[in-house]
């Protein structure tokens, strides 16, 4: 039975909202800048966003935050728009682009000008800085802050005529040059930028500055709550003053919570794209990237992140969740939803002598105890099999219960066998294994009650297919790579081991078909995912999204 949650802060406001009557209908959006690819953090973010208007039976709107020219691209657009549809989000045919409301925006600035609260500043970005004071000391009035009106709305439309050149005027609002929240000290609203936009092309010189935009944005589309992470609450204040001077009707209010941080990993756009344009790896959607692309390939599913996003909570105090979480939650879903195969990725060939050299068995095995629906397949059995190296010790310590010389083991739903002897090349690595089998063993049950403490997994080696597995690990090696010494960058804590790429597995036939993004649990060893960018259907390719092993739960009873 599902237990009732208590609900989190935001929804304690949005209820209060639909009581008061303050709102009629909950409208929300999430607002990505296209800058790069969604990563894990913005996840949070649309469970609120796109959750909370769900939960309300409101709207959430998809609104590119689109006013920084040089940054944005059309590819991150795209790779946006496929990212949330793959989580499962809704935002109907509401796709928009801050880029749309820049006549509006324009407008606006024109208005605020012909209120006396904008002007058009010549100080250049570093007199702004200078002229801006410190948290202790007031700062100082420009020289042009008393411009009329008139001169203002002459230079602000010759500054979108592109008559100035970039960074030589900017309009500021007139605000307070003395107030103790530094945004209020005539913050910059407008910038003059000679570049092209990716959807307004040359038809504006002049781009508007976050702050200004996005409250008014909201207000276009009618949002009622707008809500974003913490580090905007300092920006609300001046959010509000636009509302308030352009008497905005219903204005939407801002909330924030907290960040998501994920240890062992970097939530950073622009860290991301360090990364990829420093081929450090194989691009946005590389399986060890915590972007939602790179999450897709390594075999998480939607599911498990939601269900990750919903363990941590939401709150305003921002901290930092183990990654070993996030593992836990897909291992969760996927020993529900993932059929069992075998497979062995670093084979050794066990040749079983007494057993007939043309004789094919096959057995009916089942594709996952967790879910009895998903039936059973048939999965060949012949003299020669494959079986893992590290379950062969020609001497090992005395609580290996795995094949050794002289010492009997299951294999998984097939035979007991034991092993007669061994063969190494001239480093003393072991090529070939012999063994006899119990035929009275079948099915891998004991045939006279004598005790097999070792079952291991193996295949047909003529039935065998090859593929390459791939084996990630944690990209970074400390819980914090931003963790570095004076004069350090934090790639200096990237896992030089987050990678290993073996080539010559041996899976069992059954995998023949396998999709891309298809997953699986290899038995004993983890759960894998056919990649969907290398993978072909005479070349396999599997990555390990997440072994067997929960240290979750283990650091969770710490
Ligand atoms: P980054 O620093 O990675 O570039 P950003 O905040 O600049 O992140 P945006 O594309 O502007 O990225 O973010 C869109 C929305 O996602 C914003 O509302 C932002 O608050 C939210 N968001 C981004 N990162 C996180 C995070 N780590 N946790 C929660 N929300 C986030
Ligand atoms: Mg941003």
């Amino acid at each position: 039975m599902a237990e009732e949650k208590s609900k989190n802060f935001i929804e304690e406001i949005v209820e209060e909202d639909l009581r008061t009557g303050r709102v009629k209908e909950i409208q929300t959006r999430f607002p990505p800048e296209p800058n790069g690819y969604l990563h894990i953090g913005h996840t949070k973010a649309m469970c609120i966003d796109f959750g909370i208007a769900e939960k309300y039976g409101g709207k959430c709107n998809l609104r590119f935050d689109d006013t920084n020219p040089e940054k944005e691209d059309v590819k991150y657009v795209n790779a946006i728009i496929k990212d949330i549809k793959w989580m499962g989000f809704d935002f109907g045919d509401r796709v928009y682009y801050g880029s749309d409301y820049f006549d509006k925006l324009y407008d606006y600035a024109v208005e605020l000008i012909k209120k006396g609260l904008a002007y058009v500043d010549d100080l250049d970005a570093d007199q702004i800085r200078e002229y801006r004071g410190t948290l202790t000391e007031p700062g100082k009035e420009s020289p042009w802050r008393n411009r009329s009106i008139e001169e203002n709305l002459d230079l602000f439309e010759r500054m979108k005529n592109g008559e100035f050149e970039s960074g030589e005027k900017v309009l500021r609002a007139k605000i307070d040059m003395a107030s103790p929240n530094i945004n209020f000290r005539d913050p910059v609203i407008y910038r003059i930028k000679k570049e092209p936009h990716h959807r307004t092309g040359d038809k504006w010189c002049i781009y508007p500055m976050y702050d200004f935009a996005h409250p008014l944005q909201d207000a276009i589309e009618g949002i009622t709550h707008s809500l974003c992470s913490i580090e905007f609450a300092n920006n609300r204040p001046l959010y509000e003053w636009f509302l308030e001077k352009l008497e905005i009707p219903n204005p939407p209010r801002q909330y924030e919570f907290a960040r998501l941080n994920i240890t062992h990993t970097v939530l950073s756009k622009r860290k991301l794209r360090e990364l990829v344009e420093g081929g450090y790896v194989s691009g946005w959607n590389d399986p060890r990237m915590p972007t939602l692309s790179g999450l897709r390939r390594r075999g998480f599913t939607p599911e498990s992140i939601r269900n990750f996003i919903d363990l941590i909570g939401i709150s305003r105090t921002n901290s930092v969740v183990d990654w070993g979480l996030l593992e836990h939650c897909v291992r969760d879903h996927l020993n529900k939803v993932a059929d069992r195969r075998m497979a062995v990725l670093r084979p050794v060939k066990v040749v079983i002598e007494n057993y007939p050299e043309d004789l094919v068995e096959e057995f009916d095995v089942e594709n996952n105890p967790e879910d009895p629906s998903k039936g059973t397949r048939k999965v060949p059995f012949s003299r020669d099999i494959y079986i893992e190296e590290d379950d062969f010790m020609i001497d090992p310590p005395r609580k290996y219960f795995r094949l050794k010389p002289g010492g009997e083991v299951r294999l998984k739903n097939a035979y007991f066998i034991k092993c007669t002897g061994y063969e190494t090349d001239e480093n003393g690595k072991v090529t070939l294994i012999r063994a006899t089998y119990d035929p009275a063993s079948r099915g891998g049950e004991s045939p006279d009650g004598r005790k097999v403490r070792g079952t291991i997994h193996w295949v047909s080696a003529k039935h065998a297919i090859d593929a390459e597995v791939r084996l990630y690990d944690m990209l970074f090696n400390v819980e914090n790579p931003d963790d570095v010494p004076e004069g350090g960058d934090f790639k200096d804590n990237l896992n030089p081991e987050s990678l290993i790429v073996l080539k010559n597995c041996k899976l069992e036939p059954s995998l023949k078909e396998a999709q891309p993004e298809e997953k699986f649990q290899f038995l004993r060893l983890g759960y894998f995912c056919v990649d969907n960018v290398d993978s072909r259907p005479d070349a396999l390719v599997f990555n390990r999204t997440v072994g067997l092993k929960d240290t979750w739960a283990k650091i969770a009873s710490k």
